[in-house]
């Protein structure tokens, strides 16, 4: 359910008088959870019917082995919104080497991520990133932030989030280029996505992957960037520089002193075992 009128305006006035003093990154959410959840279907339901962009990979073997990372991941008690559908998808697109995740919980993952890391920890550490992406609201804090004056107006001529303000919104973020569009989280998003990836694994019992495991993924990128690869353009225009991001995760693990990881916890055979099926 969308949340109540005066809620709502109280929000739009919160969010005008922060913009006007700190601009953008407000952190003001007008949607509800359900909101998020309805609009993470539509999207899902765009992407399943646009084969040509999104060609999904239909092996069951995968696609478990992806979901129970990520169940295990939302299992963490860092994991604050447990009620997402935390859904994998992986699409079968060798050349794009990136994940997304859409609001509410489904999580999309591309064959090209999976065959460029080395080990299990790294796919944990970036599908951790994703699940905060959701879990925090990310992306309904930027539509807030981008639509907020249009989902007040819509409010007060009373229209509902089926039939008002929430289509347009899928149907101007879908137009242009499908859904990850959308997606355009700020850097200080994905600094936090960065940042929670790791308290997740943290705060795992039994801790089955090593914290900072996104860490290896940022290092075989940062020779990269800036170089014009076509399979990483989206991700660098999106994130902050990897060695930002590399220092920012080193930093992490230096404090939290953890020792540099085992096999047991980088798990690099299992996620071998899982390319040879791809
Ligand atoms: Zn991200």
């Amino acid at each position: 359910m969308m949340m109540n009128i005066s809620n709502r305006i109280f929000c739009i006035a919160l969010l005008i008088s922060t913009f006007t003093v700190v601009g953008c990154g407000t952190g003001v959410n007008l949607l509800s959870k359900s909101d998020d959840i309805q609009l993470g279907q539509k999207m899902q339901a765009q992407i399943a019917a646009d084969p040509a962009h999104y060609p999904v990979l239909n092996n069951p073997n995968v696609t478990s082995y992806i979901q129970g990372i990520v169940n295990t991941i939302v299992s963490s008690p860092n994991v604050k919104n447990k009620d997402f559908r935390y859904v994998a998808t992986v699409i079968n697109d060798d050349k794009t080497v990136n994940a997304f995740a859409v609001p509410g919980g489904p999580i999309y993952v591309y064959t090209g991520l999976l065959k460029f890391i080395d080990n299990e920890a790294t796919l944990a550490g970036i599908l951790a990133h994703e699940i905060t992406h959701v879990d925090h609201r990310h992306s309904s804090e930027q539509i807030s932030q981008q639509y907020g004056l249009q989902i007040l107006s819509s409010v007060i001529v009373g229209q509902t989030a089926n039939n008002g303000i929430l289509s347009q919104i899928v149907e101007y973020t879908t137009a242009a280029g499908g859904a990850l569009a959308s997606l355009r989280f700020s850097r200080n998003d994905e600094r936090d996505a960065d940042k929670t990836s790791f308290e997740d694994l943290m705060a795992l019992p039994g801790r089955p992957w090593y914290p900072a495991g996104i860490k290896y993924f940022m290092i075989k990128t940062v020779p990269m960037e800036g170089k014009g690869s076509t399979s990483f353009s989206k991700n660098f225009s999106t994130h902050p520089p990897s060695q930002e991001r590399l220092d920012a995760v080193n930093k992490q693990a230096k404090d939290a002193k953890l020792p540099e990881p085992n096999e047991n916890q980088l798990k690099s055979g299992e996620l071998q075992r899982m390319k040879a099926m791809l």
